[in-house]
């Protein structure tokens, strides 16, 4: 049985943030004027349980669940969060597991998660110059050779590895060379992504966004044309090339090229709400289920309902939608 949405998209991907905090500050995401010592972040209580988790995703293996992102916040201050990585493992044998981090912990958690099953990492790492990458995570006890370190690790214990980059006018845009040339280095692929206006708290304005087609001509005049890249996936949202010389880069461009119509993303809060878009407003509460002793037949009968009555596009509608002031925030339920 596959879940379909108003729009006919499946749900084969669920992202699941495990925690709300972080040890960075990114200016895009968390900026520290509204996330700063007087910010209520969610109490312990109200995180779900690993066990919790685990029973949302076995819900959804019969229904077509494909790819679990286990993100944040950051999801390595989760503890023991190779623990939970183990339980999804033995939940669904065949689920891609990935996950999202920024780095900073992974040389100390590498080899764990991978022992405990997870397939591939996501590090996203903004800048090279220690000033540049200081300015964009806003952190003064990570340096981006941690974050190299770590994905070096992941790269070491078998995790298949990409990073990610954010560009932001006026902030990193001269490190799009220098990040390309490093990953071409390590034979990483390296993805582009557009700075997106999701919740309400990072000043978000188009003329910031480098667009995916711009980045693209920079990559091209040091690497030479990009051809598609043969791996490319209908519901993937990079759109992936290579170089001549096999190197790959993506072009996450969600602000100039939608990808709605192919979105097959829900998103659990590490509140447990289950949010059908990215730039929803309200998430609605598995949490209270959970909590009833829900078994799974039950959770995925909930989710059911949700998802079959989603009908969201923001991206393709962003231009209607500019003045929703209560848009949920990425570190909350996760990227
Ligand atoms: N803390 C982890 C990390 O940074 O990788 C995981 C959570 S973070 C919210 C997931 C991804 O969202 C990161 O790659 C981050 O760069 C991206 N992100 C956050 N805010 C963004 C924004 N406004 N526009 C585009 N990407 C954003
Ligand atoms: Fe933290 Fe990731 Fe957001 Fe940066 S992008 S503040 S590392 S959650
Ligand atoms: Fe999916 Fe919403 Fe993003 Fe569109 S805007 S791609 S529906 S998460």
């Amino acid at each position: 049985m596959t879940l379909r949405d108003r729009f006919q998209r499946p749900l084969r991907d669920l992202r699941i943030s495990v925690t709300d905090r972080c040890n960075f500050r990114c200016t895009y995401c968390m900026p520290r004027e509204h996330f700063g010592s007087e910010h209520a972040f969610l109490p312990r209580s109200d995180l779900l349980t690993y066990e919790e988790i685990v029973t949302v995703v076995k819900s959804l293996v019969p229904a077509g669940l494909e790819k679990v992102r286990l993100t944040g916040g950051e999801p390595l201050l989760r503890s023991d969060i190779a623990a939970l990585v183990r339980l999804l493992k033995e939940a669904g044998p065949h689920i891609d597991l990935a996950m999202t981090t920024n780095g900073a912990l992974l040389s100390n958690h590498a080899q764990e998660l991978a022992d405990a099953g997870l397939n591939r990492v996501t590090v996203s790492l903004d800048a090279l110059n220690p000033t540049t990458f200081a300015t964009m995570a806003d952190t003064t006890k990570t340096t981006p050779e941690t974050v190299l370190e770590g994905l070096e690790s992941a790269k070491k214990a078998g995790l298949v590895v990409k990073v990610n980059t954010v560009v932001r006018r006026g902030v990193n845009e001269n490190e799009i060379l220098p990040l390309a040339e490093a990953c071409s280095g390590l034979g990483v692929p390296l993805r582009f992504v557009e700075f997106m206006d999701v919740g309400n708290t990072n000043a978000w304005q188009l003329e910031e966004v480098v667009s995916g087609a711009e980045v693209r001509a920079v990559i091209e005049g040091r690497f030479g044309p990009l051809t598609p890249h043969k791996g490319q996936k209908v519901h993937e949202v990079a759109r992936r090339f290579a170089t001549a010389e096999g190197q790959e880069f993506g072009f996450i461009n969600s602000v100039t090229q939608p990808f709605c119509g192919d979105c097959s993303r829900a998103r659990l809060s590490a509140n447990g709400s289950l949010y059908t878009c990215l730039f929803s407003s309200k998430g609605h509460d598995l949490k209270g289920l959970l909590r009833m002793q829900a078994t799974t037949d039950e959770v995925q009968a909930a989710i059911k309902s949700l998802w079959t009555d989603r009908n969201d596009q923001y991206s393709v509608e962003r231009h209607q939608h500019q003045d929703v002031a209560t848009k949920v925030e990425m570190s909350f339920i996760g990227g």
